[in-house]
């Protein structure tokens, strides 16, 4: 299995080398932070807002500092500001960026708690926002503005798995100098370099596949250059955002595998997926390997590799037949989040404001593929399927 970011994923943000020392960077907890003298701390009291200065642990400390400059060289990012959640890298960005009276372009495929934050908080600070369907470049130009201040979208939509253009998407908003943001928990950091695609600011999940383990939770804001992530940097310092000295710790042991994790779980996912395209129950599988897959030339194109995490449309049942297959399953676990070390199945209802944006007709579920072997999950599988009976009538 080849690795690309194997050497500084291994050396980046450990312990000083020229020491005796422990492998992994030790938890550090801590709020007060002590000087020798008043001319250092006030040195540090004034460049508090940056990666790497000492002052008070709401502002971060010597390890998460370390995970902040691994994920700015693994992104190619002008800088990296870690947050306590995925919901809170997204909700703080787009607190930085929009303002009261803009209008925000969403993508009708979004995280539901992306678009509850649109809903019912920017809503309330009196922006305008407007879904848009990212699969169709033209329909999207057009919403644009003269209040339009940002693009917020997915790639791919973690329950649709459609991959959007993304670079045509930056493009335009560059031309109409509107700032892009985009989620891209299910590739990053390993399988998409969205900034190289022209974006402006990346958003994930920090608890998905960095952690790895389904035992922390944590957010990164990725930001191409370094007004943009000093803006953000500020608003997220602003309302006291803050990670825990255990959560950094995870994360940054989290890191040193997560590229093994991820191209070890894309080769099973891929077999699974081969192995479910050909069952009757199914209608469609939804991963980017099979042409079919919306965006399947945008995958090829951009990314290296695909996630453990997709979706099958089964041929129209009743939502009781796809709780009775959900619930035989024994070695996918029934629950929300991904990316950690066991199998996890979820049935999904997109939500929708554009017309067409999912037209599939069936019912939806997601898998998440861990590190069971391969066999087990398909005769898993295959016991559960013959309950998904076909309405003929
Ligand atoms: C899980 C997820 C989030 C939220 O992350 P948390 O760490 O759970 O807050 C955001 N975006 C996507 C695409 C996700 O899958």
């Amino acid at each position: 299995m080849r690795s690309k970011f194997g050497d500084l994923l291994v050396a980046e943000g450990r312990p000083d080398k020229n020491e005796a020392r422990h492998v992994n960077a030790p938890i550090e907890l801590g709020s007060t932070m002590v000087f020798n003298t008043l001319s250092a701390f006030e040195e540090a009291r004034d460049a508090r807002y940056e990666s790497g200065t000492l002052y008070y642990g709401r502002y971060g400390n010597a390890a998460s500092f370390q995970l902040e400059e691994t994920i700015t060289k693994l992104e190619g990012a002008a800088g990296v500001t870690l947050t306590s959640s995925g919901v809170s890298a997204i909700s703080h960005t787009l607190s930085a960026l929009v303002l009261p009276g803009s209008h925000l372009l969403v993508a009708d495929n979004v995280y539901g708690n992306t678009r509850n934050f649109c809903e019912a908080v920017l809503k309330m600070r009196g922006v305008e926002i407007e879904y848009f369907n990212p699969m169709e470049i033209a329909q999207f130009e057009v919403l644009i503005r003269g209040e339009t201040c940002a693009v917020m979208f997915e790639t791919p939509a973690t329950g649709t798995f459609e991959f959007p253009d993304v670079k045509q998407i930056a493009e335009i908003a560059k031309q109409k100098n509107i700032v892009t943001v985009l989620d891209s928990t299910w590739g990053s950091p390993i399988l998409l370099n969205a900034l190289s695609l022209g974006v402006d600011v990346v958003v994930y999940s920090a608890s998905k596949h960095i952690s790895g383990h389904s035992d922390c939770m944590m957010g990164v804001i990725a930001s191409g250059k370094e007004d943009m992530h000093k803006r953000i940097r500020s608003c997220v310092f602003a309302y006291g955002d803050k990670i825990g000295g255990q959560e950094v710790f995870l994360a940054l042991r989290g890191l040193r595998t997560i590229e093994m994790r991820m191209r070890h779980v894309d080769q099973s996912t891929r077999e699974i997926c081969e192995w479910l395209s050909k069952r009757d129950e199914v209608k469609k599988v939804l991963h980017p390997i099979f042409d079919d897959c919306q965006g399947h030339q945008n995958w090829k194109r951009d990314f290296d590799g695909a996630a453990g995490l997709f979706g099958v449309v089964f041929h129209p049942c009743s939502d009781e037949n796809i709780e009775a297959f959900v619930n035989a399953l024994h070695h996918f676990a029934i629950g929300v989040s991904w990316g950690g070390y066991e199998s996890l199945v979820l049935p999904v209802k997109p939500m929708r404001s554009v017309e067409g944006s999912w037209s599939e007709d069936g019912q939806l579920v997601r898998f998440s593929i861990g590190f069971e072997k391969v066999e087990t999950l398909i005769n898993d599988l295959a016991f559960a399927l013959p309950l998904l009976e076909r309405n003929w009538s």
